[in-house]
């Protein structure tokens, strides 16, 4: 019911509701580190009880969890008091209002002139737990977690295990007794490491990197937590005596890190609060290059003084807000789970969900990977899940919610059939997949095998699309790649929604696809591990298909020894080789160069030397946004020429490649003399 319609009774009753339901959330939370509700759903609620505490002031109570933070302190840690209690963040979702933020600051802030712009500073909101640390004598004395915000955990076993957690502080100028605070999180990949682990020992999978990162640091054993991946980023103070810091928020951060303590690289100042959304926008896109979760990003009122003057209300300082993203989780209920096939044969369990609008876009399909993954989460048909869509990757499901699962809920069967061929099903030892081993004979590994062989990196017919495959398999037109080139324009242009224009396209991007190259009819074949850059290596290691086709499993190995198959192990090879001892694929190959694919036309690489790229060997960090390709695409050339990429400058940096709007990691390679490139010097590099 729409809130301004409420009467008192009705929003009393569902404050009521909504009150003990967050506070059974929060529970599971911050207590036990185990959620049962996505955030999106939970700051849905929260949003709802605020807006409706709004409109019925009088049913606001001193216990609603709009006043109160976190959960009790574990009874196992011993309690520590914060003397300036640790808050949470009040937190948007749109530009308007941001500036409704700032107007609230200028209301307050009576001194300061209306044209008198504002700074910020901008940092990552990072997803994982608030930290206390007290430093006396430059030494840390006592790590605590933020609790409720008054009352917290002593955890300094746990956090004195946490690599770049600086146990003394370096400097004169530290004071006597000092207070920083951060957030303690788990990179994405330590995140997956660490549930590879638990998945491979039958221990608990933690849903997202933030429940790992709470979970780790409030064990009873700081044995184990010394096992987790855990990383730091101060980004506040609390109390100082005997000493005092800089007056703004940014020489803070510059103070602590010449400290020896670590602080974000993204963190960047702006003069106004267009900046702020600049930075937003910026940080939006990045999101999926960062190596850590960020739920958002905080905007803090550069100058102390200003602060001071602003204050706080109960749960959140007035001088910070946070600038949520968009929601990449939330949650749905399973409708079916049906299994579809893949090129090789591959079954994958994909879930059909009850729509949910996701990062403003609806989904109604997750993929649950593999056979493995469905009886590891558990999934059933009538589950509720947890959905996750980031960036263009499809969407999955992360978790069940396991209280929430209903009593008809209904366990999947692994197929024992081919759902589209009907053939027998395999589940091979030591793998996660189930197959079926039918091959072309199955319609749908024929389908995608035909969609692999005609895509563009492969043969590159351009016009084939994935329907007008479907529609020359169904009706039998073709039963293999190679009877794509005895096909007529004749044949087609009789075909129901066929022309003769779109029939002469057809043939005519069907007979230019002749002219290609070795390796991208070699990775066209579509052979088992063989990508497009081991295609590249076998086609100048064996100059010819002949060659290839009759190689024994000993030229392969002295190839190996001459180091003329560098990224093509013995798993690899076995492949090939089982592929072309196939006689099936041998008549393929055969066909396909008998309709003059390739071999008239295409250019044979002459064998070179494998020398290292000038590159090989070479450290690269990436900073602001790349504009003519993706981090990723940037990361997997470099990779691709033997250099790394890493995250932070360090003296064993080579190169900070810059985008637009970089971030402090540009100083830092100035100070540390590192060479700095922009996009274009970069790409010339690489070429
Ligand atoms: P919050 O996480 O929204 O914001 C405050 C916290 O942000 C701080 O305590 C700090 O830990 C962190 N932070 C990260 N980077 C920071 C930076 N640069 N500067 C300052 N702080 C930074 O608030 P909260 O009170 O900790 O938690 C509320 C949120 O937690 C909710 O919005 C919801 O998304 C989630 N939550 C989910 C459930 C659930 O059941 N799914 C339950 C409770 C809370």
């Amino acid at each position: 019911m729409n809130i301004n319609m409420m009467d008192n009774d009705t929003a009393k009753k569902r404050i009521h509701e909504l009150t003990a339901l967050i506070q059974q959330y929060n529970y599971h939370y911050y207590v036990l580190d185990d959620p049962i509700v996505s955030d999106a759903v939970y700051d849905e609620l929260f949003r709802e009880l605020l807006e409706l505490e709004n409109q019925f002031p009088e049913l606001k109570t001193p216990d609603s969890p709009t006043q109160k933070l976190g959960g009790a302190p574990l009874p196992f840690f011993n309690t520590i008091h914060h003397d300036i209690p640790m808050l949470s963040l009040d937190s948007v979702l749109t530009p308007p209002e941001v500036c409704a933020f700032e107007q609230r600051i200028r209301d307050k802030l009576k001194s300061i002139p209306a044209d008198q712009s504002i700074a910020y500073v901008c940092e990552p909101k990072i997803d994982g737990l608030a930290i206390s640390l007290l430093y006396r004598n430059r030494i840390l004395e006592r790590a605590a977690t933020r609790g409720d915000g008054v009352q917290g955990e002593d955890i300094t076993a746990n956090a004195k295990t946490i690599k770049s957690l600086p146990l003394k502080l370096f400097g004169d100028d530290v004071p006597e007794l000092v207070e920083i605070r951060g957030e303690v999180f788990m990179s994405k990949a330590s995140f997956m490491t660490l549930n590879e682990k638990a998945k491979a020992n039958q221990e608990k999978i933690f849903a997202n990197p933030r429940n790992a990162a709470a979970g780790s640091l409030r064990l009873l054993d700081s044995r184990i937590t010394a096992q987790r991946d855990l990383s730091l980023f101060c980004y506040a103070s609390g109390i100082v005596s005997n000493g005092s810091l800089p007056e703004t928020q940014m020489e803070q951060l510059n103070k602590f890190e010449s400290w020896g303590l670590p602080i974000c690289p993204e963190i960047k100042r702006v003069d106004n609060i267009a900046g702020c959304i600049d930075y937003f926008e910026s940080m939006l896109q990045r999101r999926e290059t960062i190596p850590y979760e960020m739920d958002g990003v905080v905007y803090k009122v550069d100058r102390i003084d200003w602060r001071h003057e602003l204050g706080a209300a109960s749960r959140a300082p007035r001088w910070a807000i946070a600038h949520k993203f968009p929601a990449i989780e939330s949650q749905s209920r399973v409708l079916d789970i049906v299994f579809q096939v893949g090129r090789t044969g591959i079954l994958t369990p994909v879930a059909r969900l009850e729509p949910v609008v996701i990062g403003g876009a609806t989904v109604s399909n997750a993929t649950l990977h593999n056979v493995d993954i469905l009886e590891r989460l558990d999934v059933r048909i009538n589950d509720t899940v947890i959905v996750r869509r980031a960036g263009d990757v499809i969407p999955q499901i992360v978790a069940v919610v396991e209280p929430l699962r209903p009593n008809d809920s209904q366990k999947f069967e692994i197929p024992k059939i081919c759902p589209i061929c009907g053939a027998p099903v395999v589940r091979i030892q030591d793998e996660v997949a189930v197959r079926c081993n039918a091959g072309l004979v199955c319609p749908a590994q024929l389908k995608e095998s035909i969609k692999h062989f005609s895509s563009l990196r492969a043969m590159n017919i351009d016009g084939l699309g994935s329907k007008i495959i479907d529609i020359f398999v169904d009706i039998q037109l073709i039963k293999n790649p190679a009877d794509l080139y005895t096909l007529s324009e004749n044949q087609i242009a009789k075909l129901k929604g066929f022309g003769e224009k779109s029939a002469k396209n057809i043939i005519l991007s069907i007979e230019k696809s002749k002219h290609t190259t070795f390796n991208r009819f070699l990775y066209a074949l579509g052979i088992p591990g063989v990508g497009e850059i081991s295609a590249k290596t076998l086609a100048k290691a064996f100059l010819t298909m002949d060659a290839l086709l009759n190689a024994s499993p000993e030229e392969f190995e002295h190839k190996r020894n001459l180091g003329l198959l560098p990224d093509i192990g013995p798993i690899v090879i076995a492949n090939i080789l089982s592929f072309f001892k196939n006689q099936y694929n041998r008549n393929l190959i055969g066909s396909l160069l008998d309709s003059q694919v390739c071999n008239i036309h295409w250019d044979t690489p002459q064998q070179e030397a494998v020398k290292p790229h000038a590159l090989f060997g070479k450290v690269f960090v990436l900073t602001g946004t790349l504009t003519r390709l993706t981090r990723d695409q940037a990361k997997s050339q470099l990779e691709a020429l033997g250099a790394k990429v890493t995250n932070s400058v360090t003296n064993r940096t080579d190169w900070l490649v810059v985008g637009s709007d970089p971030g402090s990691k540009l100083d830092k390679a100035k100070t540390l003399g590192i060479s700095v490139i922009d996009e274009i010097q970069f790409l010339e590099l690489i070429k």
